[in-house]
């Protein structure tokens, strides 16, 4: 017994032993009875134990009735204690082997059957004995004490059988409550047993065994037919519950199916007014479009979007709306969606308003299937992106645009270019050519006369070149004061050529900004498609390069690419660095060229006497030697040292040329040239710079001349005439340098408060009798008499030049003839000699 504490093992052990000791009491008083009396137990027994096979269940609870108590209580009446604890324990013994494996409880169950019944059965012996002695011994007394009996039986009974229970579970023995509760049914079969036992003992005990014979077996059979009828009912109602469930499952689902069906058609029916109302009020324009275009319904936004009512919308074609190609394009994607190979469409595309004016609608279109409609039709939702197109438009054209001039910007340029390259390379029977412009001079402008003048020189400047150009030629700002043109498709080199000079031409003739009018030139550098390129940006780079050649050889010119100039300008580039270098590094000197008096027309001076030197720049180069300022200038001018350079050759120049005077008083009277650049005319400082030169090295004003070509006079002059009169109020003199070659008008010279005219060299280096040069030189001498200033004649190669100068009336002279530019060592020793300051 391994699951019974010590407890339970002693009580267990306390009924076994009880029990068999009253069985083996009742097994000796059996042995001692005749044989029918055993008989009568054995079939006592076998009727308890039959009937036992049979319960018959109490209809509506889980209790079952079964009549073995019958037949046992029966036995009890006839037989006494020991036979009914025999039979008792018989049938417990037998039920407890058929329902129990353990045989713990195959041996406690009959014992405390049998012990029970033996007890309580001694009991209503007892009683029944005194009954009878008392004269009660009519059915009804011992139906009465029968009752008591039979519930003192189940209560022990009870209380023994699960009192092993309880102590094995360590619970109180006996529990008054839960016997009460249990004793509702088993004890009313008990009760019920016990009445029909002691009718069937009345009955017996009048009447005789005979009618025992009949009343056991119709017992028997009615308990049968009551055990089945109740099994049966049983069963039936078991079917009838298990079939409403069935049936009330199915009816759950049903009703659930009705209701899902029901909140379907609610949400269709509200999602249904959800569209129409989101459809008529929605922001957006929207439609229900057909298969074919047409559109069966929109909504008040797409119409006003249109600028027209609902109803002049239904019924027509979506397409018509739209402009121009788009129109196509739209009806193609409908098209597709007819033949029902598309999954939608998101396209932006122009729409016609009834203003006329257009719009840029974002379409999106799908299909759309209304609940009970036989065909599917497509939703078509508009919106209006015109804004957004706008201002991508001015994007893309401030992207591609120069702002100023509203010409295509560098980018669009090179993209323009790069398709001509790409397309020459498979088609050379269509060359093309590319220009650089440059305009000469544009800082200068900017400089004297500000920015904002400088904005309408170009606006003009680049009107007059688009001006000139074919249709399918273009012309991009590039910046600054850069222009490039693509000439397109040309027949031969010579007609980029012709375009080139035919701009120089438009852009030479005076331009009017403000009331100023400018004279501007350009530098034009060409590159042709014949050389092969591969790439726009190389194109490009070669006309750059090929302009600055221009620039190189003048200005106001144009050059044609060719290879070796690729060495030119890795050339600049290599000079520009070193300049910067030189004017610290002490690399520049001045020279200086002697000019001469030659007592000419309106001159005052002394024929053939040295009035002076004409202070020219070197640049005297670590590895290249004695450079000219022809091979440098222009690098100065680019790189913003120009400023620098005349600094320094004026403060070096009128120093020297003080130290000459102090030297010796026979040079007291002479004077010195200075070449002055466009930028130093621009310069707001330039009267400064000058005064302080003068004041440092304590030269005389009226000693110093500036010399200002023509050009740089002319093309700034009314920005200049202020700076020109304050450096006249100094005391200092004025000259125009290269006289002849620029486009001044007399107006401007007699307005221009000048000293001296100075004929620029190529006049005079060719100057022969009677020739068209020998004319210029005369009427320039005879103006300069008439304007009373001086005249220069630079460039003297010849004796028969100068003489040729002097008999006609001219002033001054210079060049090779009378003596080259000399270095300040030799000028100095130069005028040491005795009679240098002669000509001879
Ligand atoms: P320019 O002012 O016309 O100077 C006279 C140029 O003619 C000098 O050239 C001089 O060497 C050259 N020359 C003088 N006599 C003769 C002659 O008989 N025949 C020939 N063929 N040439 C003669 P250089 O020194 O090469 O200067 C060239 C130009 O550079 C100058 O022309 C001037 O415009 C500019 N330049 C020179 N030095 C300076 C300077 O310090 N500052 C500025 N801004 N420009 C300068
Ligand atoms: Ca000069
Ligand atoms: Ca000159």
């Amino acid at each position: 017994m391994p699951d019974y504490n010590r407890q339970a093992a002693i009580f267990w052990w306390l009924m076994v032993g009880s029990g068999a000791l009253v069985l083996s009491g009742c097994l000796l008083w059996l042995v001692q009875q005749p044989w029918h009396t055993a008989a009568q137990i054995a079939l006592g027994l076998a009727l308890a134990v039959g009937s036992g096979l049979f319960p018959v269940r109490v209809p509506g609870t889980r209790h079952s009735f079964a009549a073995g108590e019958i037949f046992i209580f029966l036995v009890l009446l006839m037989l006494g204690p020991a036979a009914a604890a025999i039979v008792a324990a018989g049938e417990v013994a037998i039920g407890a082997f058929r329902t129990s494996k353990r045989w713990t409880s195959r041996l406690v169950s009959p014992a405390i059957s049998g012990l029970s019944i033996w007890c309580t059965g001694h009991l209503l012996m007892r009683v029944l004995a005194r009954l009878e002695a008392a004269g009660y011994s009519a059915a009804a007394a011992v139906a009465a004490a029968m009752m008591v009996f039979a519930s003192l039986y189940f209560v022990m009974n009870a209380v023994l059988l699960t009192g092993v229970q309880r102590l094995k579970r360590n619970e109180p023995f006996f529990r008054p409550l839960d016997a009460i509760s249990s004793l509702r049914w088993v004890g009313m079969a008990y009760a019920g047993s016990a009445a029909v036992a002691t009718l069937l003992y009345v009955t017996w005990r009048e009447q005789g065994s005979g009618v025992l014979w009949v009343m056991v077996p119709l017992l028997g059979m009615l308990l049968v037919t009551l055990h089945f009828y109740f099994r049966q009912q049983e069963a039936h109602e078991a079917m009838r519950e298990a079939s409403a469930g069935a049936a009330a499952r199915e009816a759950a689902m049903v009703l659930r199916e009705t209701e899902a069906q029901a909140r379907h058609f609610r949400e269709l029916q509200a999602s249904e007014r959800r569209f129409h109302s989101a459809f008529t009020h929605a922001s957006i324009g929207m439609a229900l479009v057909q298969l074919d275009g047409r559109m069966l319904q929109v909504n008040r936004a797409l119409a006003q979007l249109l600028g027209l009512t609902e109803d002049g919308l239904v019924d027509h074609r979506i397409s018509e709306f739209a402009v121009g190609d788009d129109r196509g394009e739209l009806d193609e994607l409908l098209g597709r969606a007819h033949r029902r190979d598309f999954a939608g469409f998101a396209q932006e595309l122009r729409f016609r308003h009834a203003s006329g004016s257009n719009l840029w609608l974002a379409l999106s279109c799908s299909f759309f299937t209304e609940p009970d409609a036989d065909a599917p039709c497509l939703i078509v939702q508009a919106q209006d992106v015109s804004d957004r197109r706008r201002a991508e438009a001015g994007l893309q054209h401030m992207a591609f645009h120069d702002s100023l001039t509203g010409l295509p910007n560098r980018r669009r340029f090179l993209e323009r270019l790069g398709v001509a390259v790409e397309r020459f390379r498979s088609d050379p029977t269509r060359p093309w050519a590319v220009m650089f412009i440059d305009f000469d001079r544009f800082k200068l402008v900017n400089d004297s006369l500000g920015h904002s003048a400088g904005d309408e020189l170009l606006i003009q400047m680049a009107r007059r070149v688009q001006e000139r150009l074919r249709p399918h030629d273009m012309v991009a700002r590039l910046g600054g004061d850069e222009f490039a043109i693509l000439a397109d498709q040309i027949e031969d080199e010579r007609q980029a050529l012709v375009l080139a000079e035919r701009l120089m031409e438009a852009l030479r003739r005076p331009f009017l900004v403000g009331d100023v009018e400018l004279i501007a030139s350009a530098s034009i550098g060409i590159t042709f498609s014949a050389i092969g390129y591969q790439s726009a940006d190389d194109a490009l780079r070669d006309a750059d390069t090929a302009m600055y050649k221009a620039k190189g050889a003048g200005k106001a010119r144009y050059a044609v690419f060719d290879a070796s100039l690729h060495t030119a300008v890795a050339e600049r580039l290599r000079l520009e660095g070193e300049l910067r270098r030189a004017i610290d590094r002490g690399e520049l000197t001045v020279e200086y060229q002697p000019v001469f008096e030659f007592g000419g027309n309106g001159s005052h001076a002394e024929p053939g006497r040295l009035s002076g030197f004409e202070a020219l720049v070197r640049w005297q180069h670590p590895q290249d030697g004695r450079m000219l300022p022809a091979s440098f200038l222009h690098v100065a001018e680019e790189t913003g040292l120009m400023l620098q350079l005349s600094d320094f050759v004026l403060h070096s120049a009128c120093h020297q040329l003080r130290q000459w005077q102090l030297a010796d008083p026979a040079n007291e009277r002479l004077s010195i040239s200075i070449n002055l650049s466009a930028h130093d005319l621009a310069s707001p400082a330039l009267v400064a710079r000058v005064s302080r030169a003068i004041v440092e090295s304590g030269l005389r004003a009226q000693d110093l001349t500036l010399e200002l070509t023509e050009n740089i006079l002319m093309s700034g002059i009314d920005g200049a005439l202020d700076t020109l009169a304050a450096l006249r109020k100094l005391g200092v003199k004025l000259a125009v340098d290269d006289f002849g070659t620029g486009y001044s008008s007399l107006s401007h010279l007699s307005k221009l408060p000048i000293d001296s005219l100075k004929i620029d060299r190529s006049f005079v280096s060719h100057l022969q009798r009677d020739s068209a040069d020998a004319a210029v030189v005369l009427a320039i001498i005879q103006l300069g008499a008439a304007l009373r200033k001086a005249v220069v004649a630079e460039g003297i190669e010849s004796a028969s030049q100068m003489e040729h100068l002097r008999e006609m009336g001219c002033g001054y002279g210079q060049g090779y003839h009378l003596a080259t530019p000399l270095t300040a060592q030799m000028a100095g020793d130069w005028l040491k000699r005795p009679g240098s300051q002669q000509l001879h």
